[in-house]
């Protein structure tokens, strides 16, 4: 069947084992878990449309957005690229922005384990969500403030220590063996004392190192991981097609090579899949999570915000 032309966006995901991928495409919902084995396309019209405001862009920034809404996003600091930088106490953002409500919300400082142990932030919000699109296999909630500038102090303080960076190539070619986060945790603890000390002072009773935690553990639905990996790109073939090997994190693994279903979000494309894909269920509707991801419009809330480490 072909799917009519609806603008792409992020997977929606569902933290069961494995991990169960969605794809809303305007009215449409496609269950891609049961896709896997099978042939499918993906063919981009030559059209990009912002995500957060719906207008029409030639380029799309920061995985989606066109340039006005972009340069909004980087008002505060920069807070998005660096959330240490966050100038929300000068209170020249307001929480009722979208371009600024990251700014004020309760963050989280975890472990992963994607392609190799990292320390990452995220809203409190975005869990499991934001461990799932990296493709980490494990990750561990250690620490719990108050907004996004302290978080952002935290990982600072702590990436002196651990790699904050995931390796997507290498994520994308093996489930990384297995690590002790509470085991890291704690000699982390241990190592950072004075640096989390003074933060721990600076802003008392708002940043919170957690003592009970416990290791989530993600699957995903891969049938067979590559050996090398061509990343497809839709701005140089226009049509994208292969067998579907496996999904994990924003990515779809296809026998010729490996595309970001995030990284051309706001696009226009058609997809082609297996007539048995898609279900009576399936069509006409998009329920749950599959809900937000509807095409474009300003009603969008910054909870779908979508950049890098928010
Ligand atoms: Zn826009
Ligand atoms: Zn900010």
């Amino acid at each position: 069947m072909h799917t009519h032309p609806a603008l792409l966006r992020k997977m929606t995901t569902i933290l069961a084992d494995p991990v169960q991928y969605q794809l809303s495409l305007g009215e449409e919902s496609i269950q891609l878990n049961r896709v896997l084995g099978k042939k499918i396309s993906l063919r981009f019209t030559g059209e990009i449309f912002c995500t957060q405001c719906g207008r029409k862009t030639s380029k799309s920034f920061q995985q989606g957005f066109c340039f006005p809404c972009y340069r909004r996003l980087l008002e505060c600091g920069l807070c998005v690229i660096h959330p240490e930088k966050c100038r929300y106490y000068e209170g020249i953002c307001q929480p009722d922005d979208w371009a600024h409500a990251h700014c004020h919300v309760p963050h989280v400082v975890y472990l992963a384990n994607s392609s190799g142990l990292k320390v990452g932030i995220t809203r409190e919000s975005q869990l499991p969500t934001r461990w799932i699109d990296q493709g980490a296999s494990q990750a561990i909630v250690i620490m719990r403030c108050k907004n996004r500038r302290q978080a952002g102090l935290l990982e600072v303080a702590l990436k002196q220590y651990i790699n904050d960076k995931t390796n997507w190539r290498a994520m994308l070619q093996r489930k990384p063996a297995d690590q002790d986060l509470s085991q890291t945790y704690r000699e982390i603890l241990a190592i950072a004392e004075q640096a989390l000390e003074v933060l721990q002072k600076e802003y008392p009773d708002e940043i919170e190192c957690l003592t009970a935690t416990n290791t989530v553990n993600i699957n995903y639905p891969v049938q067979q991981y590559p050996e090398k990996i061509t990343a497809l790109d839709l701005t140089k073939t226009a049509e994208v097609s292969g067998i579907l090997l496996g999904i994990k994190g924003q990515y779809l693994i296809l026998d010729k090579g490996v595309i970001s279903i995030r990284k051309f979000a706001g696009y226009s494309v058609q997809f082609t899949l297996p007539s048995s894909s898609a279900t009576a269920e399936d069509l006409g509707k998009s329920h749950g999570q599959g809900q937000n991801d509807r095409v474009g419009g300003s009603d969008r809330s910054s909870s779908e915000v979508e950049i890098c480490n928010l």
